[in-house]
Order: structure tokens, then C-alpha cells, then sequence
């Protein structure tokens, strides 16, 4: 028989608001109002302490968003209002109910429809149509779950559970709210998480596990007091009171619904301290002083005017009728008896309606109506039965939720490893193969590297054989070059082989009189000169200073020399007054051989050269022949 109305926090899932949506709500298309999300944090906060300062404080709030309208900020407002009234007044909570139903369809943060849910589902619930509120708050789930919003959920969890516990669906209750509670911690709601803690001591004292119940009343008192929530703090003082109440540890129970009297009456929360006599009541009942509680009842009763609670009048007319019948108005207590009961049937207070079915067999008993009193107690017995055997079901059900939820953080917690080890191996798996790009990178690199040093590597070779091949003044094939030719040639042995071996006349004089470079330039003259006029196969070369060599493949001592006085005749009527204007012209000298069967390079060059002598002596610019064996061409010019 604990009223769940009382537990703390039924209100307090609104006070989540406080700190904004924890899901992130969708951009509001003006910047919402910052004083107001202050004020209705303040208000959030003032619903544990002074409620009449949260219904301020969120009217303050609407007439601000007057001037500055912001939808999800009045639906936050609405909310509180809602919850405001829930204890007090249904007709103004229908009143919140429909302008939240006129902005819904408005709202930004869609999980705040959920809040609304849930808020027509307290109206429902404390009118005692509980099957209603039940809809209403699965609907809230749902909504809650698929927008995503923790916060809406948990509370939408945390009103479904106290129903179902209430209802004694034992297992549902502890589901919602050990899921409620999970998602306070999460979003770091701790005191909320608490609440939630406080329902689940509840579903567990409902079910018979008054200690445990107790002691995590104990533990939240602690932890309330700590934080100065005194409402909450009378509500469990007052929760501690009905398990000492049920156990019949009256010293107790009367020490702490003393305790919850006096913390709400600081705090003027005149519902807690209805519930709160209507325990010290029960107490002095108990004690057999029917006079005394009737007292309290009565003082209950006119604090009661303002807290509407059906369930809350349904316990105190239980008590008063407990206490009429020892007084012997047997009537009187029949009369509040089926009152009650009725009460308790339409909210499935089963635990309350064995207590009224037992009164009831009491009453009827004295009255003399012995079949009515059978029946009652037949009724008792049944809804025990019942209660016990929904206990030991819900208690095997609430050990598999405590199973399958084990088993799914197992589960899950072995997924989470799994697919951090998978995630890992990707990586591991991505880094390998950014390796393997980067190897392949440097593989191409490396194969280009070498591609270009080899092609580097083949030009320098070509580079140093034409420099190892050609005379780096003139251009033209260097000694090594020409003399590595000319036994090629003279291997051909179907035809002679001419060589004219070329001289710069007096070129001394061109050094010294004009100079080394001037020297240079006029060799690089003659170069060009002869190149010009080659004639393949023919081929030159210098080899020494001022000295050319001309081979004339395929030919004879006769077409060889004439093919040198072509050349001499060519240099010499060169124009050099280009690059040496005093010296007019510049001549050359040349001998000429012609290759015999066994002759070698030297042999050849020999009696080139002696050729060549006899033309620089017998006085430079002509061109002679070896001798003899033709004499008349000994000397051609
Ligand atoms: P001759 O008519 O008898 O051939 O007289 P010459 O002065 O041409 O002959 P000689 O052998 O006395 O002189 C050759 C000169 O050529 C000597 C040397 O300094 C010069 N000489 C050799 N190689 C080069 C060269 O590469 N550049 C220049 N400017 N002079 C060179
Ligand atoms: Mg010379
Ligand atoms: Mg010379």
C-alpha cells in the first residue's frame, strides 16, 4: 500500500528540462531567448523546493516569449505548468494539455511531443484511469525512441514504470525504470538516477523485499538531504514510514512520517504532509488509539483540499475506516470502505484492495453478515493468491530482465571489444596498405631513379666517347679517333686508300702575332673548311696542333692528290678577314700516300709526312705526293 504519487521525483522527469535538451534540438530559426532558458531551468529547479516559484517563474517565462516567441521554449514552460498543476489542479493541466497540443505540430526538439504524452498521461493518472495513462505513456516511449531524445525517454520510462509497479507488473516496472535510471547517469542527471533508484525500491518493497527497499531509501535520503532537496527528502522519509508501516516497526514508521511531516511542512508541501499524517494515523491505530488517528485524518483531510489525489483519499478513508470500525461505526467504515476499494480496483492497487476486501470481511463479520464477510474474505484470499503468484511469476521475470540485461551488456560488451578489434585490424589494414602504396611509391621512384641515371649514366658514356673521339677545339675527329679508322680502311683491299696529311703554313707567326686565341679561331676555320667539303667516304681528323689528317677511301695516288689540291686550293682562297683582318688569307701545305699491300698506319703516315715536308720546302702552299711512283705528280702546283 505505498502511494506511488509520492515517490520523488514523479515530478522531477520535468525537471530534466532545466538543463536544456540533451539531445541537440534542430536549429531554431531565431536564437532562443537565453533569459528565458534561465528562467525555466529556475523553475525546473524550484519544483522540488517551492513549486508555487516554478509556476511563477514559467509564467514569467511565457510572458517573455510574448514579445520573443520561441515554440520549443513555451512547450518547456507548458511542461512545467503541466507538472505544476498534475498535483493540484486537472482542469488547468488540460488547459496546458490543449495549447501544447495546438504547438506541437511546431516544435523544433520533436522528443518534446513525448513530454507531452507524458504530461496528458499524469492527467489521466490522477484520475485514476490508469489504463489510459499506461497508453499514454507507451505512446511517450515511443516517441521518445524514435526521436532520439534521452532525456523525454527517461522520463516517459520512469512514469511507465511507476504504473507498472503499481499495477504489480513487477518486472515491466523494474525494466522502465532500471532503463530510466540508466539514462539519467547517462546524460549525468545523478540525482534523477536516484529517483529512479527510489522506484525501484518501491517495486521491490511492493513485492515483499522491505529491507532492501529500505535500505536504498537510506542510501537516497542521504544523498537527498545532502542536496538540499527537501521535497524529495520528505517523500522518501515518508516512503521509509509505509515500509516500517508494513513490517510493524511503528516506532519506525512514526519516526519517520514525524520526519516527512516536518520537511514538508517547511517547505509547505501540503500533499506530503497529507500522506504524512494520514502514516502517523496508521501509527497511532496501531497503538489502539482510534480517537488520535482519527485526528490526523482529519487534519490530513484538510490539507487534502488542495492536493487532488484519488489514491491519497482511497488510503486515508482505508485508515479512517480501520479506525471507525474499532470505534464501532460499522457502517460508517463499510461506506468508506467500498469507497476505497473502488478506487483501489480502477488504479489496480491490488495490495490496497486485499487490505479493503480484508476490512470489509472485518466489518460485515460484526455486522452479522457472515456470507457477505466469506465472500470478502474469499475475495482477500483470491487477490492474494493472485498477488503472490504475480510476485513469484514477476519475481522469476524481474531475475530473467536482471539476466537479460547481464546478458546483453555480455553481449554487447563482447560486440564492443569485437568490433574494437575489427576496427583495429582495419586499421592495421589500411596502415598496411598505405604502406604498400607508399613501398609501390618508392618502388616507381626508385625504377625512375634508376631509369634516369641510366639514361643519364648512356648520355655521359656517348658524351665522354664524343669527347674521347673529338677534338674539343675544333669539333672535328681527334688523332685517336681518325688513326682508329684508317686501318679499317686500309683493310678494304679492293681499292687504295689516300691520305692527305695537312699543315697550317707558318701558323707559329698567326699565334705569335696575333695571339693564341686568334690562333684558335684559325684552326677551327680550317676545321670547318675541310668538313664542309668531305666527300663520303672520305674522313678527317686533327691530329697534332696545326696538322689535319683527310683520308680518301677507294681511290688513287693521282685522284688523291687532286682531291688534296681541291682542299688547299679551298682554304686558301678562304676569307678570313671575318675573324683576322690583317692576315688576309691563311694556306696550307699537304703530302700525300697512297696505301700498298702490307702498309700499316705509321707506314703510311711516313711517306705522307716526308710528302708533306718536301711541300714545306720547297715553299709551303702546295701539295706533293709521295715519290715516286707516278713523277710527274711528284709536285701537282
Ligand atoms: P711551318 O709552316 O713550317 O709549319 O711553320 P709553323 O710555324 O706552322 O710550324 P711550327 O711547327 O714551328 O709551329 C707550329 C705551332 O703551332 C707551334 C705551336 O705553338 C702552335 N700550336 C700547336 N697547337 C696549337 C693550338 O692548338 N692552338 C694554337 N693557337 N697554336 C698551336
Ligand atoms: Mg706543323
Ligand atoms: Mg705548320
Amino acid at each position: 500500500m505505498f502511494p506511488s504519487h509520492l515517490l520523488p521525483g514523479r515530478a522531477l522527469w520535468l525537471a530534466l528540462l532545466l538543463a536544456g535538451p540533451v539531445m541537440a534540438a534542430a536549429p531554431a530559426a531565431l536564437q532562443p531567448d537565453a533569459q528565458v532558458d534561465g528562467l525555466l531551468a529556475e523553475a525546473a529547479v524550484a519544483l522540488r523546493h517551492d513549486a508555487n516559484q516554478t509556476r511563477r517563474l514559467a509564467e514569467q517565462a511565457l510572458a517573455r516569449l510574448a514579445t520573443t516567441p520561441d515554440v520549443d521554449q513555451e512547450f518547456r514552460a507548458r511542461l512545467l505548468l503541466c507538472e505544476y498543476h498534475a498535483e493540484r489542479d486537472l482542469a488547468a493541466l488540460d488547459q496546458q494539455v490543449r495549447v501544447m497540443q495546438t504547438l506541437q505540430s511546431r516544435v523544433q526538439r520533436q522528443g518534446l511531443r513525448a513530454g507531452l504524452l507524458t504530461c496528458r498521461g499524469e492527467g489521466s493518472e490522477m484520475r485514476g484511469e490508469n489504463a489510459e495513462a499506461l497508453a499514454l505513456y507507451d505512446q511517450a516511449v515511443s516517441t521518445a525512441t524514435s526521436t532520439q531524445d534521452d532525456e523525454m525517454l527517461a522520463g516517459a520510462l520512469f512514469a511507465r514504470g511507476f504504473i507498472h509497479s503499481l499495477q504489480g507488473s513487477y518486472a515491466q516496472a523494474l525494466a522502465d525504470l532500471r532503463q530510466a535510471q540508466g539514462l539519467y547517469e547517462k546524460i549525468g542527471f545523478s540525482l534523477h538516477a536516484l529517483n529512479a533508484l527510489n522506484g525501484i525500491a518501491t517495486t521491490y518493497n511492493r513485492m515483499g523485499d522491505n529491507t532492501q527497499a529500505y535500505e536504498i531509501y537510506s542510501r537516497a535520503l542521504e544523498k537527498q538531504r545532502a542536496a538540499d532537496l527537501q521535497r524529495d527528502s520528505a517523500v522518501t522519509e515518508h516512503n521509509m514510514g509505509r515500509v516500517s508501516e508494513r513490517m510493524g516497526n511503528w516506532r519506525d514508521a512514526e519516526q519517520s512520517f514525524e520526519s516527512s511531516y516536518r520537511t514538508s511542512r517547511q517547505i509547505d508541501y501540503l500533499r506530503g504532509q497529507a500522506y504524512a499524517l494520514r502514516g502517523l494515523a496508521a501509527v497511532a491505530l496501531a497503538r489502539g488509539d482510534a480517537h488520535a488517528a482519527l485526528d490526523q485524518l482529519r487534519r490530513a483531510s484538510a490539507l487534502r483540499q488542495e492536493a487532488i489525489d484519488h489514491r491519497l483519499g482511497a488510503l486515508m478513508s482505508l485508515t479512517e475506516a480501520m479506525a471507525q470500525r474499532v470505534l464501532g461505526n460499522l457502517t460508517l467504515a463499510r461506506q468508506l470502505l467500498s469507497s476505497s476499494l473502488d478506487i483501489f480496483r480502477n488504479s489496480g492497487a491490488r495490495l490496497e484492495m486485499v487490505a479493503a476486501y480484508e476490512q470489509l470481511a472485518l466489518v460485515d463479520s460484526e455486522l452479522g453478515d457472515w456470507r457477505r464477510a466469506f465472500q470478502w474474505q474469499d475475495a482477500a484470499k483470491q487477490t492474494s493468491e493472485q498477488l503472490l503468484r504475480n510476485q513469484i511469476d514477476q519475481h522469476f521475470a524481474a531475475l530473467k530482465v536482471e539476466f537479460d540485461t547481464a546478458t546483453r551488456e555480455k553481449e554487447y560488451g563482447a560486440l564492443l571489444r569485437e568490433s574494437l578489434a575489427n576496427q583495429q585490424l582495419l586499421q592495421q589494414t589500411r596502415r598496411a596498405h598505405n604502406l604498400q602504396y607508399i613501398v609501390s611509391g618508392l618502388i616507381v621512384l626508385l625504377a625512375l631513379l634508376l631509369a634516369t641515371l641510366a639514361l643519364h649514366h648512356n648520355r655521359n658514356s656517348r658524351r665522354l666517347r664524343r669527347l674521347a673521339l673529338t677534338d674539343e677545339l675544333t669539333g672535328v675527329p681527334n688523332r685517336r679517333s681518325v688513326l682508329s679508322m684508317l686501318p679499317v680502311a686500309l683493310q678494304a683491299r679492293d681499292q687504295a686508300v689516300g691520305v692527305a696529311l695537312l699543315d697550317i703554313d707558318h701558323f707559329k707567326r698567326i699565334n705569335d702575332g696575333f695571339g693564341h686565341a686568334a690562333g684558335d679561331r684559325v684552326l677551327k676555320l680550317v676545321a670547318e673548311r675541310l668538313t664542309s667539303m668531305l666527300q663520303p667516304p672520305e674522313f678527317l681528323g686533327r691530329i697534332g696542333g696545326e696538322e689535319f689528317l683527310v683520308v680518301i677511301p677507294s681511290t688513287d695516288l693521282r685522284l688523291a692528290a687532286a682531291r688534296a689540291e681541291t682542299l688547299r686550293a679551298h682554304i686558301g682562297a678562304t676569307d678570313i678577314a671575318a675573324i683576322l683582318p690583317e692576315l688576309g688569307s691563311v694556306t696550307v701545305s699537304i703530302g700525300v700516300a697512297i696505301s700498298r699491300p702490307g702498309d700499316s698506319v705509321s707506314s703510311i703516315l711516313q711517306r705522307a709526312d716526308s710528302a708533306l715536308y718536301r711541300a714545306k720546302a720547297s715553299g709551303r702552299n702546295r701539295v706533293f705526293a709521295e715519290q715516286p711512283p707516278h713523277p710527274r705528280l711528284q709536285e701537282v702546283f
